[in-house]
């Protein structure tokens, strides 16, 4: 254990022991456990983790400690979007903040002294006096980024498919004949027919649309998610 964990144990005994709490070597259990976990745990990860360690407590115990270790300040509850609530550290003195995938719904920490010394500016500019503040970026982890699915030209997609467009490459009039027609990167279009020969034809939102078969070798796609998200980049 290290030696700032075995401080934190300590000082949560003394606390729990004042407030007249029983089952006091059981919490402590529960606290070890989650001080020597780096994840942000839910209460369902957590009862697992102490499973694993050998402790089979009733999943209300653990979440009636947990929320007892926010309420003392060893432990911080986070939500993020669409995730069930987390718990993680809370080492006073320390800050960070986060980066949550919305592809794996991973969360990477991070902490930037230029950018925490510019919320405080910001906020005293807008006479606003800052107590606490939580910055999440969400967006796509190394891991995801590097998985997203490689381009090709819409010439390529196939009948039924749904592609979004990603790049427009080609001269400013093959860019001004798309603009026309009302497409643009991001949009997310189904191949209604494509026969090889000719033209293509697109749907997009309500619209059929006719692309001549130079125009769709310029128009970079990759092909959107089964959900109908848009092709990895949420
Ligand atoms: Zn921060
Ligand atoms: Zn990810
Ligand atoms: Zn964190």
């Amino acid at each position: 254990m290290k030696d700032n964990d075995h401080f934190e144990r300590v000082n949560f005994e003394t606390l729990i022991e004042t407030d007249g709490y029983d089952r006091i070597q059981d919490r402590l259990n529960i606290v070890d456990v989650f001080l020597g976990t780096e994840e942000h745990i839910t209460i369902d990860e957590m009862y697992r983790l102490l499973l694993e360690k050998g402790y089979d407590y009733e999943p209300e115990f653990v979440r009636q400690c947990m929320n007892r270790m926010a309420d003392l300040g060893f432990a911080q509850k986070k939500k993020f979007k669409d995730q069930p609530i987390r718990y993680e550290h809370r080492h006073l003195g320390r800050h960070h903040d986060h980066f949550i995938c919305t592809k794996c719904g991973k969360i990477v920490e991070f902490a930037d002294h230029d950018m925490e010394r510019l919320q405080t500016k910001v906020a005293a500019s807008h006479g606003f006096h800052m107590l606490q503040h939580r910055m999440e970026i969400y967006g796509l982890c190394s891991e995801c980024l590097a998985r997203r699915k490689p381009l090709m030209p819409l010439g390529m997609a196939k009948p039924g498919e749904r592609v979004v467009i990603r790049e427009m490459t080609g001269g400013k009039s093959a860019l001004a004949r798309l603009s026309s027609m009302g497409l643009r990167s991001g949009d997310q279009i189904e191949i209604i027919n494509n026969t090889g020969k000719g033209r293509i034809i697109l749907g997009r939102d309500h619209t059929r649309l006719a692309i001549g078969r130079n125009i769709a070798q310029k128009i970079m796609v990759s092909v959107a998610d089964k959900e109908g998200a848009d092709g990895g980049v949420t």
